[in-house]
């Protein structure tokens, strides 16, 4: 059997799979509940034993906010968790016996998407999501494309106006700092669910604001259409449940460029699977590397 565990800041999963990767069942609590490393650990190990009946688990991978180590399966510093340098692949490994492999939760959430979601018949796909932060994993000929580094890129830190804002990670005018929820709150002094509410009822500001960071990230999307011409875009995260008020201005700046012809212009979808996609990515990812 496998397992795939979506960490986040407020919910932990941990789904388990029969070998192929349908999901057999999949449980979730609070993260903050849990506390420490050691107590997410423990929680995950006693529900995994729980729930595996009779079969062995053997592969399990993580999905986890960066920046993490991959290669060593440590989280070093999640933006959301008070954690450090934690070995979470070790501890986990060593709880329940199986392989343990530590991934980067975008990557994890588009590779879901990509084997059971919006991107499912592509060979050549880019995960967006679109939420608190910007970040996404690239699928390129059918496979996770890996940093060279043992790290997971940026894609919410490419930079798009180099005369824009400064943003958290150092750079100016970077995709998250014009469109992450935490940024738009930050400059507008709204929480970004607000934002997205108030432009929906037609509030001018809130709308120009909305517009804005849609056009931006069109503009990513232009330059990632550049960079590896994929076959489609799939776009997660909590801005996407607003996709009426950003998918005009995304497409239209999209379709503006003379550059990327129709014939190479990529397909734009929202995401399918919602909060699912990360532990369902997770399983695939154990599923390949079991
Ligand atoms: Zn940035």
């Amino acid at each position: 059997m496998l397992a795939g565990i979506d960490l986040g800041g407020t919910q932990v999963r941990v789904a388990l799979a029969r070998s192929d990767g349908n999901l057999v069942t999949s449980v979730k609590t609070k993260t903050p509940l849990l506390k420490t490393p050691q107590g997410l650990v423990d929680w995950a190990a006693r529900e995994i034993e729980r729930l595996r009946g009779n079969q062995k688990v053997t592969s399990i991978a993580i999905g986890a906010p960066g920046p993490i180590d991959i290669k060593r399966g440590v989280l070093v510093n999640p933006p959301n968790l008070p954690w450090k340098n934690v070995p979470l692949a070790r501890m986990l490994s060593r709880a329940t016996g199986a392989k343990v492999h530590l991934a980067n939760d975008a990557d994890m959430a588009g590779l879901g998407e990509f084997y059971r979601g919006a991107g499912r018949g592509t060979r050549n796909m880019v995960y967006i999501t679109w939420s608190t932060g910007v970040g996404g994993g690239l699928i390129i000929d059918g496979r996770l494309h890996r940093g060279g580094h043992g790290t997971a890129g940026e894609i919410g830190h490419m930079i798009i106006d180099p005369n824009g804002p400064l943003d958290n990670c150092g750079q100016y005018g970077c995709l998250e700092v014009f469109c992450g929820g935490a940024n738009l709150a930050k400059e507008t002094g709204h929480p970004a669910s607000e934002l997205f509410a108030a432009a929906a009822r037609g509030e001018r500001h809130a709308r120009m604001v909305v517009e804005r960071s849609a056009r931006y990230m069109g503009l990513a999307l232009i330059s990632l259409t550049n960079a590896m011409d994929p076959e489609m875009f799939v776009l997660g995260g909590g801005v996407t449940r607003s996709w009426k008020l950003v998918a005009p201005t995304m497409l239209e700046t999209l379709r503006s460029s003379p550059f990327i012809k129709p014939a190479r212009r990529p397909t734009v979808r929202r995401a399918r699977l919602g909060d699912r996609a990360g532990q369902v990515g997770a399983v695939e990812w154990a599923r390949i590397n079991q």
